[in-house]
């Protein structure tokens, strides 16, 4: 007649009920949020300066706004599950059927749907060490197993991600430029990888910051993905396109891998106010080069003002700076009582090494004067 009910015991022991991979994740660790370092450190929110999470400074366009305000008229119905008007955006801008995209909630969204379809246990996934966390979890979710190979120069070494790929490997992910080093690869060496690795193996080129390179070090990445159908190329609207909190990334990749992105996403993944969103701020070519200008000239004032300080830094093609300054997580301490919020990459194995985020100017003299505070160097 009684229902056992859930006790707190049997509650508690809902996490010996998954799998030996799922109780190994380590959750994502985020930038902490301004209202949390508000309240810890006793601070006004406004005066909290936060670089930590290589988000736009500029915020979002003005464009994007608008088409938000529009779009928000009727939320009642589910979003386009097939996202026409951004996909028609991006098909115009990157001259590909729209049956090469797939939209994401965030491009962390592309990285899964990557993984669920082509990994399970048995099976692995390459990375390479300091590369972005999301590649593990997402790799871990799965039960697959994961190859991390050693980073040369803190970047990604390329031979010997060829070289570690297993009979059993499905994914390659490499980020290019990566976080949260920034580093880069030259198009010739992904080029060469790429012509490579063998046909049983799926690259995931992530160019989340892609749009931050100047023009000289670009290459329409594109490009090789009509020539190789092994190829998935991520990208987001949440770094150069001023869209974090909306979600929404989108893949490149020919017909028969989309298919199989398609197969495993949920299918209302992109909402409405985001893909409305998406569509204006694609089109907003003057927002992106001003991003894209100034991070350039805020990425030049911070390793100017660490090669003053003598610091040791990663030379970033990113929208943010990773930079050695012995005792990190103490000097992380010190900024956030200086209400600066910046990333501590201990989690990456890093544990000596602070990843800055290029704010507006005054934010990035505000982080260099604490930083200078912190390290007794005013
Ligand atoms: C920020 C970032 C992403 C994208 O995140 P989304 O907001 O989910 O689009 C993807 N890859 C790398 C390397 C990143 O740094």
């Amino acid at each position: 007649m009684n229902a056992p009910h859930p006790t707190h015991s049997s509650v508690a022991d809902a996490a010996a009920l998954a799998p030996a991979h799922i109780r190994a994740i380590a959750p994502y660790r985020a930038g902490r949020p301004i209202s949390e370092v508000a309240r810890d450190y006793g601070l006004n929110e406004a005066s909290i300066v936060k670089l930590a999470s290589n988000e736009n400074p500029l915020g979002m366009p003005e464009s994007a706004r608008k088409a938000m305000i529009a779009a928000a008229t009727d939320l009642g119905r589910y979003p386009d599950p097939n996202g026409f008007d951004l996909k028609a955006a991006l098909s115009k801008r990157f001259g590909v059927p729209s049956d090469w995209l797939t939209l994401g909630n965030g491009s962390n969204d592309i990285l899964e749907l990557a993984a669920h379809a082509l990994l399970h246990p048995g099976l692995s996934a390459v990375y390479s060490q300091y590369s972005f966390q999301v590649y593990e979890l997402a790799t871990q979710a799965t039960g697959a197993r994961a190859i991390v190979t050693p980073a040369l120069n803190l970047g990604h070494d390329l031979p010997a991600m060829r070289a570690a790929i297993a009979a059993d490997t499905r994914i390659v992910f490499i980020a290019n430029p990566n976080n949260p080093t920034g580093t880069f690869l030259p198009p010739e060496q992904i080029e060469a990888f790429l012509a490579s690795v063998p046909s049983h193996v799926v690259v995931v080129l992530d160019e989340a910051y892609n749009e931050y390179l100047e023009p000289a070090k670009r290459f329409e990445a594109v490009e090789w993905v009509r020539r190789f159908p092994n190829l998935v190329l991520s990208r987001t609207f949440s770094k150069a396109y001023g869209l974090a909190g909306l979600r929404v990334g989108y893949s490149v990749a020919q017909p028969a891998m989309t298919d199989l992105m398609n197969r495993v996403r949920q299918p209302f993944n992109v909402n409405s106010i985001a893909q409305a969103a998406a569509v204006a701020s694609l089109a907003d070519v003057e927002f992106l080069e001003r991003s894209r200008v100034l991070n350039a000239q805020g990425l030049a004032l911070m390793q100017q003002a660490f090669d003053e300080l003598g610091l040791t830094y990663v030379k970033s093609s990113g929208n943010f700076v990773l930079v050695k300054v012995g005792d990190a997580a103490a000097v992380n301490e010190k900024l956030l009582r200086a209400g600066v919020i910046v990333r501590p990459v201990g989690n990456y194995g890093l544990p000596e090494w602070l990843r800055i985020s290029v704010g507006l100017p005054e934010e990035n003299q505000v982080f260099l004067a604490a930083l200078r505070a912190a390290l007794g160097r005013t």
